[in-house]
């Protein structure tokens, strides 16, 4: 069990759920409530770490600092960092790929983010030198690939040849237009061992143009500001958990949502001096995997098939079954000739869909519609527009979909 369920403040009124140690450890999780993104800013700092931790004292030492976690206003969280927890925790869920596992962890690392999310900010362009922080190069100071001009593609196809990094880790949506730069002008490109995802939901209409243009192993790395690194995909395309350093509860939705393979996980944290969450509500959906196994051999934890994109990014049918971005991700990468999509859900039976085309759009548009109306049934409407370029929100993360009314998501669960 958790030890900071009986240290820290923030759940000082769970205690009395627990039904003590003489029961099985997932019996007493159950009985637990969740904790919300709300606890963690109502308790912040003291009352989140253990009584005889002081944060003022931690912040002093250098041991550790707040760092505030992306997405929209009502995500945002700020958070008690501790760096060498965060290393381990990465380290750890590196081990669950036969790909990362070869990497001692001194590795030149090219990074490739939205800058609002990690590495240097700046609205003048900034040298590769000023970009560089020990092994690693951010690869992009700006909030967002709508800033980069010809001359900033140019610039990171070259440092990449000029850095040589073994690994690229890269928010897909940015490396997949660094790949169609590449692929229109057809420049070439350096080639990395290995190809990391992580801070954002792969699309595969990304993945297929990334693979076009880079031959390494693609991984997808699946964690939180929060949480640290929780879920790895091993060699075989499977998400296995980090069991070392988290527990993961998991909740399915109802049958007619999708459930039981599919719900939304809770995450409890392990090794953390100073923070431990226990049952987090971080507030995303996932697949699990049909069978237990995993031919890669690894058999601890939960194994998924897919990450399936934000509870909060759900769109429904208009009858009111729940789609998750993957699910309408899917979809619309069997279109040919769609290089991003925006699609937002207005009301029970009113839909936009925002297209990023590379072919003619007489022949794309009533695919995509077509296509989209297999997954939403013969009730939906949709109004397709083309879009020039599709921009991220203000986070500097892109919502490929969501509902713009509120739904009740606790109600979808079982
Ligand atoms: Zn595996």
């Amino acid at each position: 069990m958790a030890v900071g369920l009986a240290t820290v403040p923030v759940y000082s009124s769970w205690q009395q759920h627990d039904p003590g140690e003489n029961c099985p450890v997932d019996q007493r999780y159950a009985a637990l409530s969740e904790l919300t993104k709300n606890d963690l800013r109502q308790h912040f700092p003291q009352g989140l770490v253990p009584r005889h931790c002081n944060v003022a004292e931690g912040l002093q030492r250098g041991e550790i600092e707040f760092v505030q976690s992306s997405g929209t206003t009502a995500e945002r969280v700020t958070n008690i960092w501790h760096q060498s927890w965060w290393n381990a925790s990465e380290a750890s869920s590196w081990k669950l790929n036969s790909h990362t596992a070869q990497l001692d962890g001194t590795q030149r690392e090219a990074i490739l983010a939205s800058a609002l999310n990690v590495g240097i900010l700046s609205d003048k362009d900034l040298t590769l030198q000023d970009r560089r922080l020990s092994r690693f190069l951010f690869l992009n100071e700006k909030a967002g690939a709508s800033e980069w001009t010809d001359r900033h593609y140019e610039r990171m196809l070259q440092e990449l040849e000029a850095f040589q990094p073994v690994v690229l880790e890269a928010n897909p949506s940015l490396l997949a237009r660094l790949a169609w730069w590449a692929l229109d002008k057809g420049a070439p490109v350096f080639q990395p061992r290995i190809i990391v995802f992580t801070y954002e939901f792969s699309s595969s209409i990304h993945l297929r143009c990334i693979r076009r243009v880079f031959s390494a192993p693609l991984v997808s790395s699946y964690g939180a500001t929060e949480a640290g690194y929780v879920f790895m995909q091993c060699e075989h395309g499977s998400l296995h958990q980090n069991t070392d350093f988290c527990r993961v509860d998991f909740q399915p939705l109802k049958a007619e949502h999708g459930g039981p393979q599919l719900g939304r996980i809770l995450l409890t944290t392990f090794h953390h001096p100073w923070v431990s969450l226990i049952k987090f509500d971080v507030g995303d959906l996932v697949r699990l995997h049909d069978s237990h196994s995993c031919p890669c051999g690894r058999n601890e934890g939960f194994l998924l098939s897919s990450l399936e994109g934000r509870l909060a990014n759900a769109t429904f049918t208009p009858e009111g079954r729940l789609v998750t971005t993957k699910q309408a991700d899917d979809t619309l990468a069997a279109v040919d000739g769609i290089r991003d999509y925006q699609l937002v859900h207005l009301a029970r039976n009113d839909y936009t869909l925002q297209l990023l085309v590379d072919a003619n759009p007489d022949l794309v548009v009533p695919a995509a519609a077509a296509a989209l109306r297999s997954l939403y049934g013969k009730n939906m409407r949709v109004r397709i527009e083309p879009a020039v370029d599709i921009l991220p929100g203000v986070s500097g993360k892109y919502r490929r979909t969501h509902a713009v009314f509120h739904f009740d998501g606790k109600g979808l669960f079982s």
